[in-house]
């Protein structure tokens, strides 16, 4: 396709014909995607020998700080067209705040059901500043997304997570965007798994982009789960999933099926990674690459390690490329970092002891 020429416009401009919009959809933008393709130079040689050649798809760098908003344009704008007064969504916190962002913006009221004292401050900061309705339960992500769907059932209001096909059908147009970037499409793409509806999304623009003529090959799909949530891996429903990456703390994903299919057609793997393994990622991500991602953003280049460590990649084609999206920004979630690196105690305002202090 190519990227369209003058100022960007949102994805669903630069993507309409793919989208599910026609002339009559009222577009609700904020100017999402167009993100960043970062080169990983640092984490290639650290993580692979530099046997593959390591990218970043920076979707922190989206107008809510993460990749919801791809999905959210395209949601929020056929709500408005289809008359609706309210959205709903259940959320570990990217959803609501980007559904409250757009919401606003579409004057349109948003409530967002979410699990109590599991959102990292910035998404719940977001969510009440844009103006939602915040109810948060005594239960998981899980159960919050039970009660929507039965609150939608018999109500005027549009569901917007991700079984809304509105959300799939936005969020691939960063497969798109990275076809566009790359000239084809990657040999390999990784990517954090929670609800799973993302890693159906990127499978479903690939395939698309290869329809369309756009693209020689499709990527295998690499997705991971955080060793605590990680039904797909295990193959049963997790009641009571666990993990700091809480934006993939998801015990039973609603696209389930999507996530198997994208691996089994793609001739991919969904592994996991433990939360060590996803925090020396999200550290490194930091201090060599000067990227901040959120800690579940860190789980695709946490699995990019183990794999690269298994010697998965000893057989990928010379100069492979391989894609890590990293889903959301790193100050979403500031009490990770700190809690990570112990900030250091105050000294005396004294040269001295400032001097001391940088160990000079
Ligand atoms: C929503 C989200 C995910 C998980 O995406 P799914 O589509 O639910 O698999 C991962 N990381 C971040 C930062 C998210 O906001």
């Amino acid at each position: 396709m190519g990227m369209p020429c003058g100022p960007w416009r949102g994805v669903i401009e630069a993507y309409r014909s793919l989208l599910p919009v026609t002339n009559r959809t009222p577009v609700v933008t904020l100017l999402e995607g167009n993100t960043p393709l970062l080169e990983a130079p640092a984490l290639s040689r650290t993580l692979t020998g530099g046997r593959v050649r390591l990218l970043l798809k920076h979707e922190g760098l989206n107008p809510t700080g993460s990749f919801k908003d791809r999905g959210m344009t395209v949601a929020i704008s056929r709500a408005l067209e289809a008359g609706v007064r309210a959205v709903i969504c259940a959320s570990t916190g990217n959803t609501a705040a980007s559904a409250a962002a757009y919401a606003a913006r579409a004057g349109l009221l948003c409530v967002v059901v979410l699990p109590h004292g599991m959102i990292a401050l910035g998404k719940l900061g977001q969510a009440l500043i844009h103006g939602a309705r915040v109810v948060p339960i005594q239960g998981n992500f899980d159960a919050a997304l039970r009660l929507v769907r039965e609150v939608v059932a018999d109500r005027p209001v549009a569901l917007v997570n991700s079984i809304n096909p509105a959300r799939i059908e936005g969020q691939k147009t960063a497969a798109f965007e990275i076809c566009d970037a790359l000239g084809d499409a990657p040999h390999y793409h990784a990517i954090p798994v929670g609800n799973a509806g993302n890693i159906t999304a990127y499978w479903r623009g690939y395939r698309t982009y290869h329809a369309e003529g756009c693209t020689t090959r499709c990527p295998r799909m690499l997705g991971f789960q955080a060793a605590g949530a990680a039904p797909i891996v295990e193959g049963h429903v997790v009641p009571a999933p666990e993990t700091v990456a809480t934006a993939i703390r998801i015990g039973n994903p609603a696209s389930w099926q999507g996530a198997v299919a994208a691996r089994d057609e793609s001739g991919g793997r969904i592994e996991k990674v433990t939360d060590e393994e996803i925090l020396v990622a999200y550290r490194l991500l930091a201090e060599r690459e000067g990227v901040f991602c959120e800690p579940a953003s860190a789980a695709s280049v946490a699995g990019v390690a183990q794999l690269a460590r298994a010697g998965y990649f000893d057989t990928a084609p010379p100069e492979a490329t391989v894609v890590c999206t990293l889903t959301g920004h790193g100050l979403k979630d500031p009490q990770t970092a700190v809690a990570a690196l112990e900030p250091p105690a105050p000294v005396p305002a004294e040269l001295d002891a400032v001097l001391v202090a940088i160990g000079f």
